[in-house]
C-alpha cells in the first residue's frame, strides 16, 4: 500500500516524498481511512510507530480541503494536546513538514519560557495549535486562545499525561471544546482511568491498536549485560569508547542518576549532556539540539524528558538502569528503530534489577538476549558501596566485603549465550553482540 492508495492529496504526497516516506506505517494505514470517514479514533500506540503522521496527515488534508471551500473563520481548527515541550515541538515540526505545500499554519505553545513569542504567533493566526496542558489553559484564561472553532481535537500520550498529573487540566480543556468535533485519543497503554478518560472525549469511535511488542520485537536488536551497580560506569565508558562515532541515548531512572552519569563520562573525557525535569527549557533544548546535530554523541535522559523524542540516526539506546515499569522499557527502546529504521538497545542489569528484567521479558514475550561475559560481570558477590536511589525492594544485598571485580564463577545467569572464557579478558563488547533480532 502507498500513501496515494490512501487518497492523500498531491500537496501532502509531495511533502511526504520529500521526507523520504515511501509507505505508510501500520498505524497510518489503519487510522487515516477512519479519520477521512469523519469518525473519532482511539489509537493504542506509542511513539515510534508513526502515529504523529497518522493524525497530522488527515487533519492537514481536511483543513486544506475546507480552506478551499472557504469554510469557517480564521480561528484555531485543530488542537493537539501533548504532555511535554519536546513532544510538542516535534509534533509542530511534523505539521510544518507534512503541510509545507498546504499553506496551513501551526504554532506550538509550552511552559517554562516567556509567553511573548507564543502569543505573538497566536495573534497572527494559526489553524493548528500544538500545546502542553498548563500553558494552554494559561493562555486560554488570558484570552489569547479560543477553542470555539476547533474541529479536530487530539489528545496525545494520554497515559503519560495522567502520570504527570494533568488530569484536571485536561478535563478543563475538554470542557471548552465545541461538541461538534472529531476527536482523536492516543495512549500507549489503556489502564482503567485512561479508558474512562477516552469515553469522556470520544463519540462514535473506531480503535486502532499497534501493540508495543510489535514495534519492539520487529525492529530493535536487544541485549542485556549483567553487571554490578558499582561497575556500571566502567562498562558504560568502555562501550562508548568502543564506538565513539555512534550517537547513544542513555536512560537513567532518576534525575540525580542522570547528572551522575554525565560526571562519570566527563571524567572519562566523553562529552555528554543530560536532559531532565530540573534542567531549564533552554538547557534541554540546547542539549537536544547538540545531540541531534551530532555535536555531542551521548545524551543522558530520564524517562519523562525523553519520551517521544525523535532523533534520526540514533544508533543505540542504553538503559543504564532498568525501569521498574516494564512498559517504560518498550518506550525507551522505541527511541531507536523508529518507523522504518532498525536499532540497538542494550541494558545494564544489576542483581536488584533482575526482577525488573523478568517483568520486561514477560511483557515483550521474549527473552532479551544475554550479552557475552565481560570483566565487569555481576556474579552476585560484589560489595555495593554506592548510595542507592532506586525504589525500595525487599531483596537482600550481599555485604560480604569481598571485592570480586574480576572473579570468575560458574553457574552465573550471564554465562548463557556468552563465551565461557576468562572473565578477566573483556569480551562482552558490542562487537561481540550476539543479540539476535527479536522473534
Ligand atoms: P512518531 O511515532 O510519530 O513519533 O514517528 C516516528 C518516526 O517515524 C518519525 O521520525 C517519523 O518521521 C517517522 N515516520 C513516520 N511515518 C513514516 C513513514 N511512513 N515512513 C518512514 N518514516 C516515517
Amino acid at each position: 500500500m502507498t500513501f496515494k492508495d490512501l487518497d492523500i492529496i498531491e500537496p501532502i504526497l509531495r511533502a511526504l516524498e520529500g521526507e523520504g516516506y515511501t509507505h505508510p506505517t501500520p498505524i497510518q494505514m489503519q487510522a487515516i481511512p477512519i479519520l477521512f470517514k469523519g469518525k473519532d479514533l482511539l489509537g493504542v500506540a506509542q511513539t515510534g510507530t508513526g502515529k504523529t503522521a497518522a493524525f497530522a496527515i488527515p487533519i492537514l488534508q481536511q483543513l486544506f480541503i475546507n480552506k478551499g471551500k472557504q469554510q469557517g473563520g480564521r480561528g484555531i481548527k485543530a488542537l493537539i494536546v501533548t504532555p511535554t515541550r519536546e513532544l510538542a515541538i516535534q509534533i509542530g515540526e511534523s505539521f510544518t513538514a507534512y503541510g509545507k505545500f498546504t499553506g496551513i499554519r501551526n504554532t506550538v505553545i509550552f511552559g517554562g519560557v516567556k509567553q511573548g513569542k507564543q502569543t505573538h504567533a497566536l495573534q497572527r493566526g494559526v489553524e493548528v495549535l500544538i500545546a502542553t496542558p498548563g500553558r494552554l489553559l494559561d493562555l486560554m484564561n488570558q484570552g489569547f486562545v479560543s477553542l470555539r472553532e476547533v474541529e479536530f481535537a487530539v489528545l496525545d500520550e494520554a497515559d503519560h499525561m495522567l502520570d504527570m498529573g494533568f488530569i484536571h487540566d485536561i478535563k478543563k480543556i475538554i470542557a471548552k471544546l465545541p461538541h461538534k468535533r472529531q476527536s482523536l485519543f492516543f495512549s500507549a497503554t489503556m489502564p482503567k482511568d485512561i479508558v474512562e478518560l477516552s469515553r469522556k472525549i470520544l463519540g462514535d469511535f473506531e480503535q486502532v491498536t499497534v501493540r508495543p511488542e510489535q514495534a519492539t520485537a520487529e525492529k530493535v536488536e536487544q541485549g542485556v549485560y549483567f553487571v554490578s551497580k558499582k561497575n556500571k560506569p566502567k562498562l558504560l565508558v568502555h562501550l562508548l569508547e568502543e564506538s565513539p562515532k555512534d550517537s547513544v541515548l542513555v536512560f537513567s531512572r532518576t534525575k540525580h542518576g542522570a547528572n551522575k552519569v554525565v560526571k562519570i563520562l566527563d571524567k572519562a573525557n566523553v562529552r555528554a549532556a543530560a536532559i531532565h525535569g530540573n534542567k531549564s527549557q533552554t538547557a534541554r533544548q540546547k542539549a537536544l539540539g547538540d545531540f541531534k546535530d551530532g555535536k555531542i554523541k551521548v545524551l543522558i535522559a530520564t524517562d519523562i524528558a525523553a519520551r517521544g523524542i525523535d532523533i534520526d540516526e540514533l544508533s543505540m539506546v542504553l538503559n543504564y538502569d532498568l525501569p521498574n515499569v516494564p512498559e517504560t522499557y518498550v518506550h525507551r527502546i522505541g527511541r531507536t528503530g523508529r518507523a522504518s529504521a532498525s536499532g540497538i538497545a542494550l541494558s545494564f542489569c544489576d542483581k536488584e534489577e533482575r526482577p525488573y528484567l523478568k517483568d520486561i521479558e514477560k511483557l515483550i514475550k521474549q527473552e532479551v538476549p544475554r550479552m557475552p561475559e565481560h570483566q565487569f560481570v555481576d556474579d552476585g558477590t560484589e560489595e555495593e558501596t554506592e548510595i542507592d536511589d532506586r525504589p525500595a525492594r525487599s531483596g537482600n544485598r550481599n555485604r560480604s566485603g569481598n571485592s570480586s571485580k574480576n572473579r570468575g564463577s560458574s553457574g552465573n545467569a550471564n554465562s548463557r549465550g556468552g563465551n565461557s572464557g576468562n572473565r578477566r579478558k573483556f569480551s562482552g563488547t558490542r562487537k561481540g553482540f550476539s543479540g539476535k533480532k527479536g522473534a
